[in-house]
């Protein structure tokens, strides 16, 4: 039977509940494919705060390099919103990125049949909804030189650097190209091109990639139409290619078509171990109530498996659970609405699982 180490880092507010429910889950997949999985849960965030003093422990960098992939809740929250800035519990999710080079975030965006009601769209213009957006995570603007705000002849002044190299945007597309192969075959590359030089070299490249996947066909959207389409006629996109601060815009302009952010999971592509987490907070408003949406850390659990463990089999056992459980009408609070049965967070994992046998 062949062994699989997952990292789970719950981090605060919320990730300790929304975690263990993935694990349930996770656990009843190998159970009925025979997959060995060996869980190591370590602290990060506020947690790892409180525990050692600092957010990220150099035990759980080292442990989530040495392991086939990493499961986080989310970390944060009020109690540690005064501390230093380099000591605040994001700072973890940063050093993960560095550590483990996560240059890719994926981030599918599925409305299933269920839950077309939820959305701020109309139920014809989002039912069957299933995008994919692929964010570059760690070049552009984000980390380019940056210039705070000094005086110059007088007035204050500041400025912050995209800087794009080839490799860089080649290596995200090719991504993007081969996701588009197991889906329909579909890539946007969103840019900016009538405008920025980066977006030129960022179109250029992306055509000379796309030549080697002649079965992908690839067009391009300047990033205004694009924010504008995502809300007229979403379903006419499979794959969104982008860069960092497009993509960061995007897709959580596309996660708000779901009616709630409880419901989307992500995953971060490394040159190593990979990263999977749903793509809210910790809500420490309603953390150790019971009450969170568990479905977003449980499907990022399903592209754990897809991407990491190669098991894509385990993925859609768990997406159609989810999808039933949806359809016999379940919904945690983030999601009740009237004809529909309001369960806490372990009660919703439950019926994900009995689904699921
Ligand atoms: P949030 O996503 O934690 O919460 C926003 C709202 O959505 C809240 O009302 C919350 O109750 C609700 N919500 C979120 N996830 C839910 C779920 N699974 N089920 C039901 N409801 C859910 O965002 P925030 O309030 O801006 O941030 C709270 C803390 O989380 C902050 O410290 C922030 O820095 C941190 N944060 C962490 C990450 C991460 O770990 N990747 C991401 C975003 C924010």
């Amino acid at each position: 039977m062949k062994q699989h180490t997952i990292v789970v880092i719950p981090g605060d507010g919320i990730g300790r509940e929304i975690t263990a429910a993935a694990v349930r889950v996770l656990d009843a997949v190998a159970a009925k494919l025979g997959l060995q999985l060996n869980y190591q849960w370590r602290d990060a965030g506020g947690a790892a705060i409180d525990a050692v003093g600092e957010p990220l422990p150099t035990e759980t960098v080292a442990a989530a390099m040495a392991a086939d992939a990493v499961l986080l809740g989310a970390v944060g929250g009020p109690k540690w919103d005064n501390v230093e800035a380099n000591l605040r519990p994001e700072q973890a999710i940063l050093g993960l990125r560095k550590a483990l080079k996560l240059y890719a975030n994926l981030r599918p965006i599925r409305v299933p049949a269920a839950l077309a009601d939820a959305s701020p769209l109309k139920r014809q213009a989002i039912d069957g909804l299933d995008l994919l957006i692929v964010r570059e995570l760690v070049g552009g603007i984000y980390f380019g030189p940056k210039q705070e705000a000094t005086l110059v002849d007088g007035v204050l002044q500041a400025s912050d650097l995209e800087i794009y190299q080839e490799p860089e945007v080649a290596r995200i597309v090719k991504l993007a190209c081969e996701a588009a192969q197991l889906r329909r075959q579909s890539v946007t590359s969103v840019d900016k091109a009538n405008v920025l030089a980066s977006s030129r070299l960022w179109r250029k490249t992306a055509e000379k990639v796309s030549a080697a996947y002649p079965d992908v066909a690839l067009s391009h959207l300047y990033v205004d139409n694009c924010a504008m389409q995502l809300i007229l006629k979403p379903r006419q996109f499979d794959v969104i290619v982008t860069s960092n601060l497009f993509g960061d815009i995007l897709s959580d302009e596309a996660a708000v078509l779901t009616g709630s952010i409880g419901m989307l999971p992500s995953a971060s592509i490394g040159e190593g171990t990979s990263l999977y987490e749903p793509i809210h907070g910790s809500a420490p408003d309603i953390a150790g109530q019971g009450i969170a949406n568990p479905l977003g850390t449980i499907l990022s659990a399903a592209l754990l498996l897809r991407y990491s463990l190669d098991c894509a089999a385990g993925a859609e056992l768990i997406e159609a659970a989810v999808d039933k459980t949806l359809a016999q009408g379940y919904r945690t609070a983030d999601l009740c609405q009237p004809g529909t049965t309001k369960v806490s967070t372990e009660e919703m994992t439950s019926r994900v699982l009995e689904n699921l046998a």
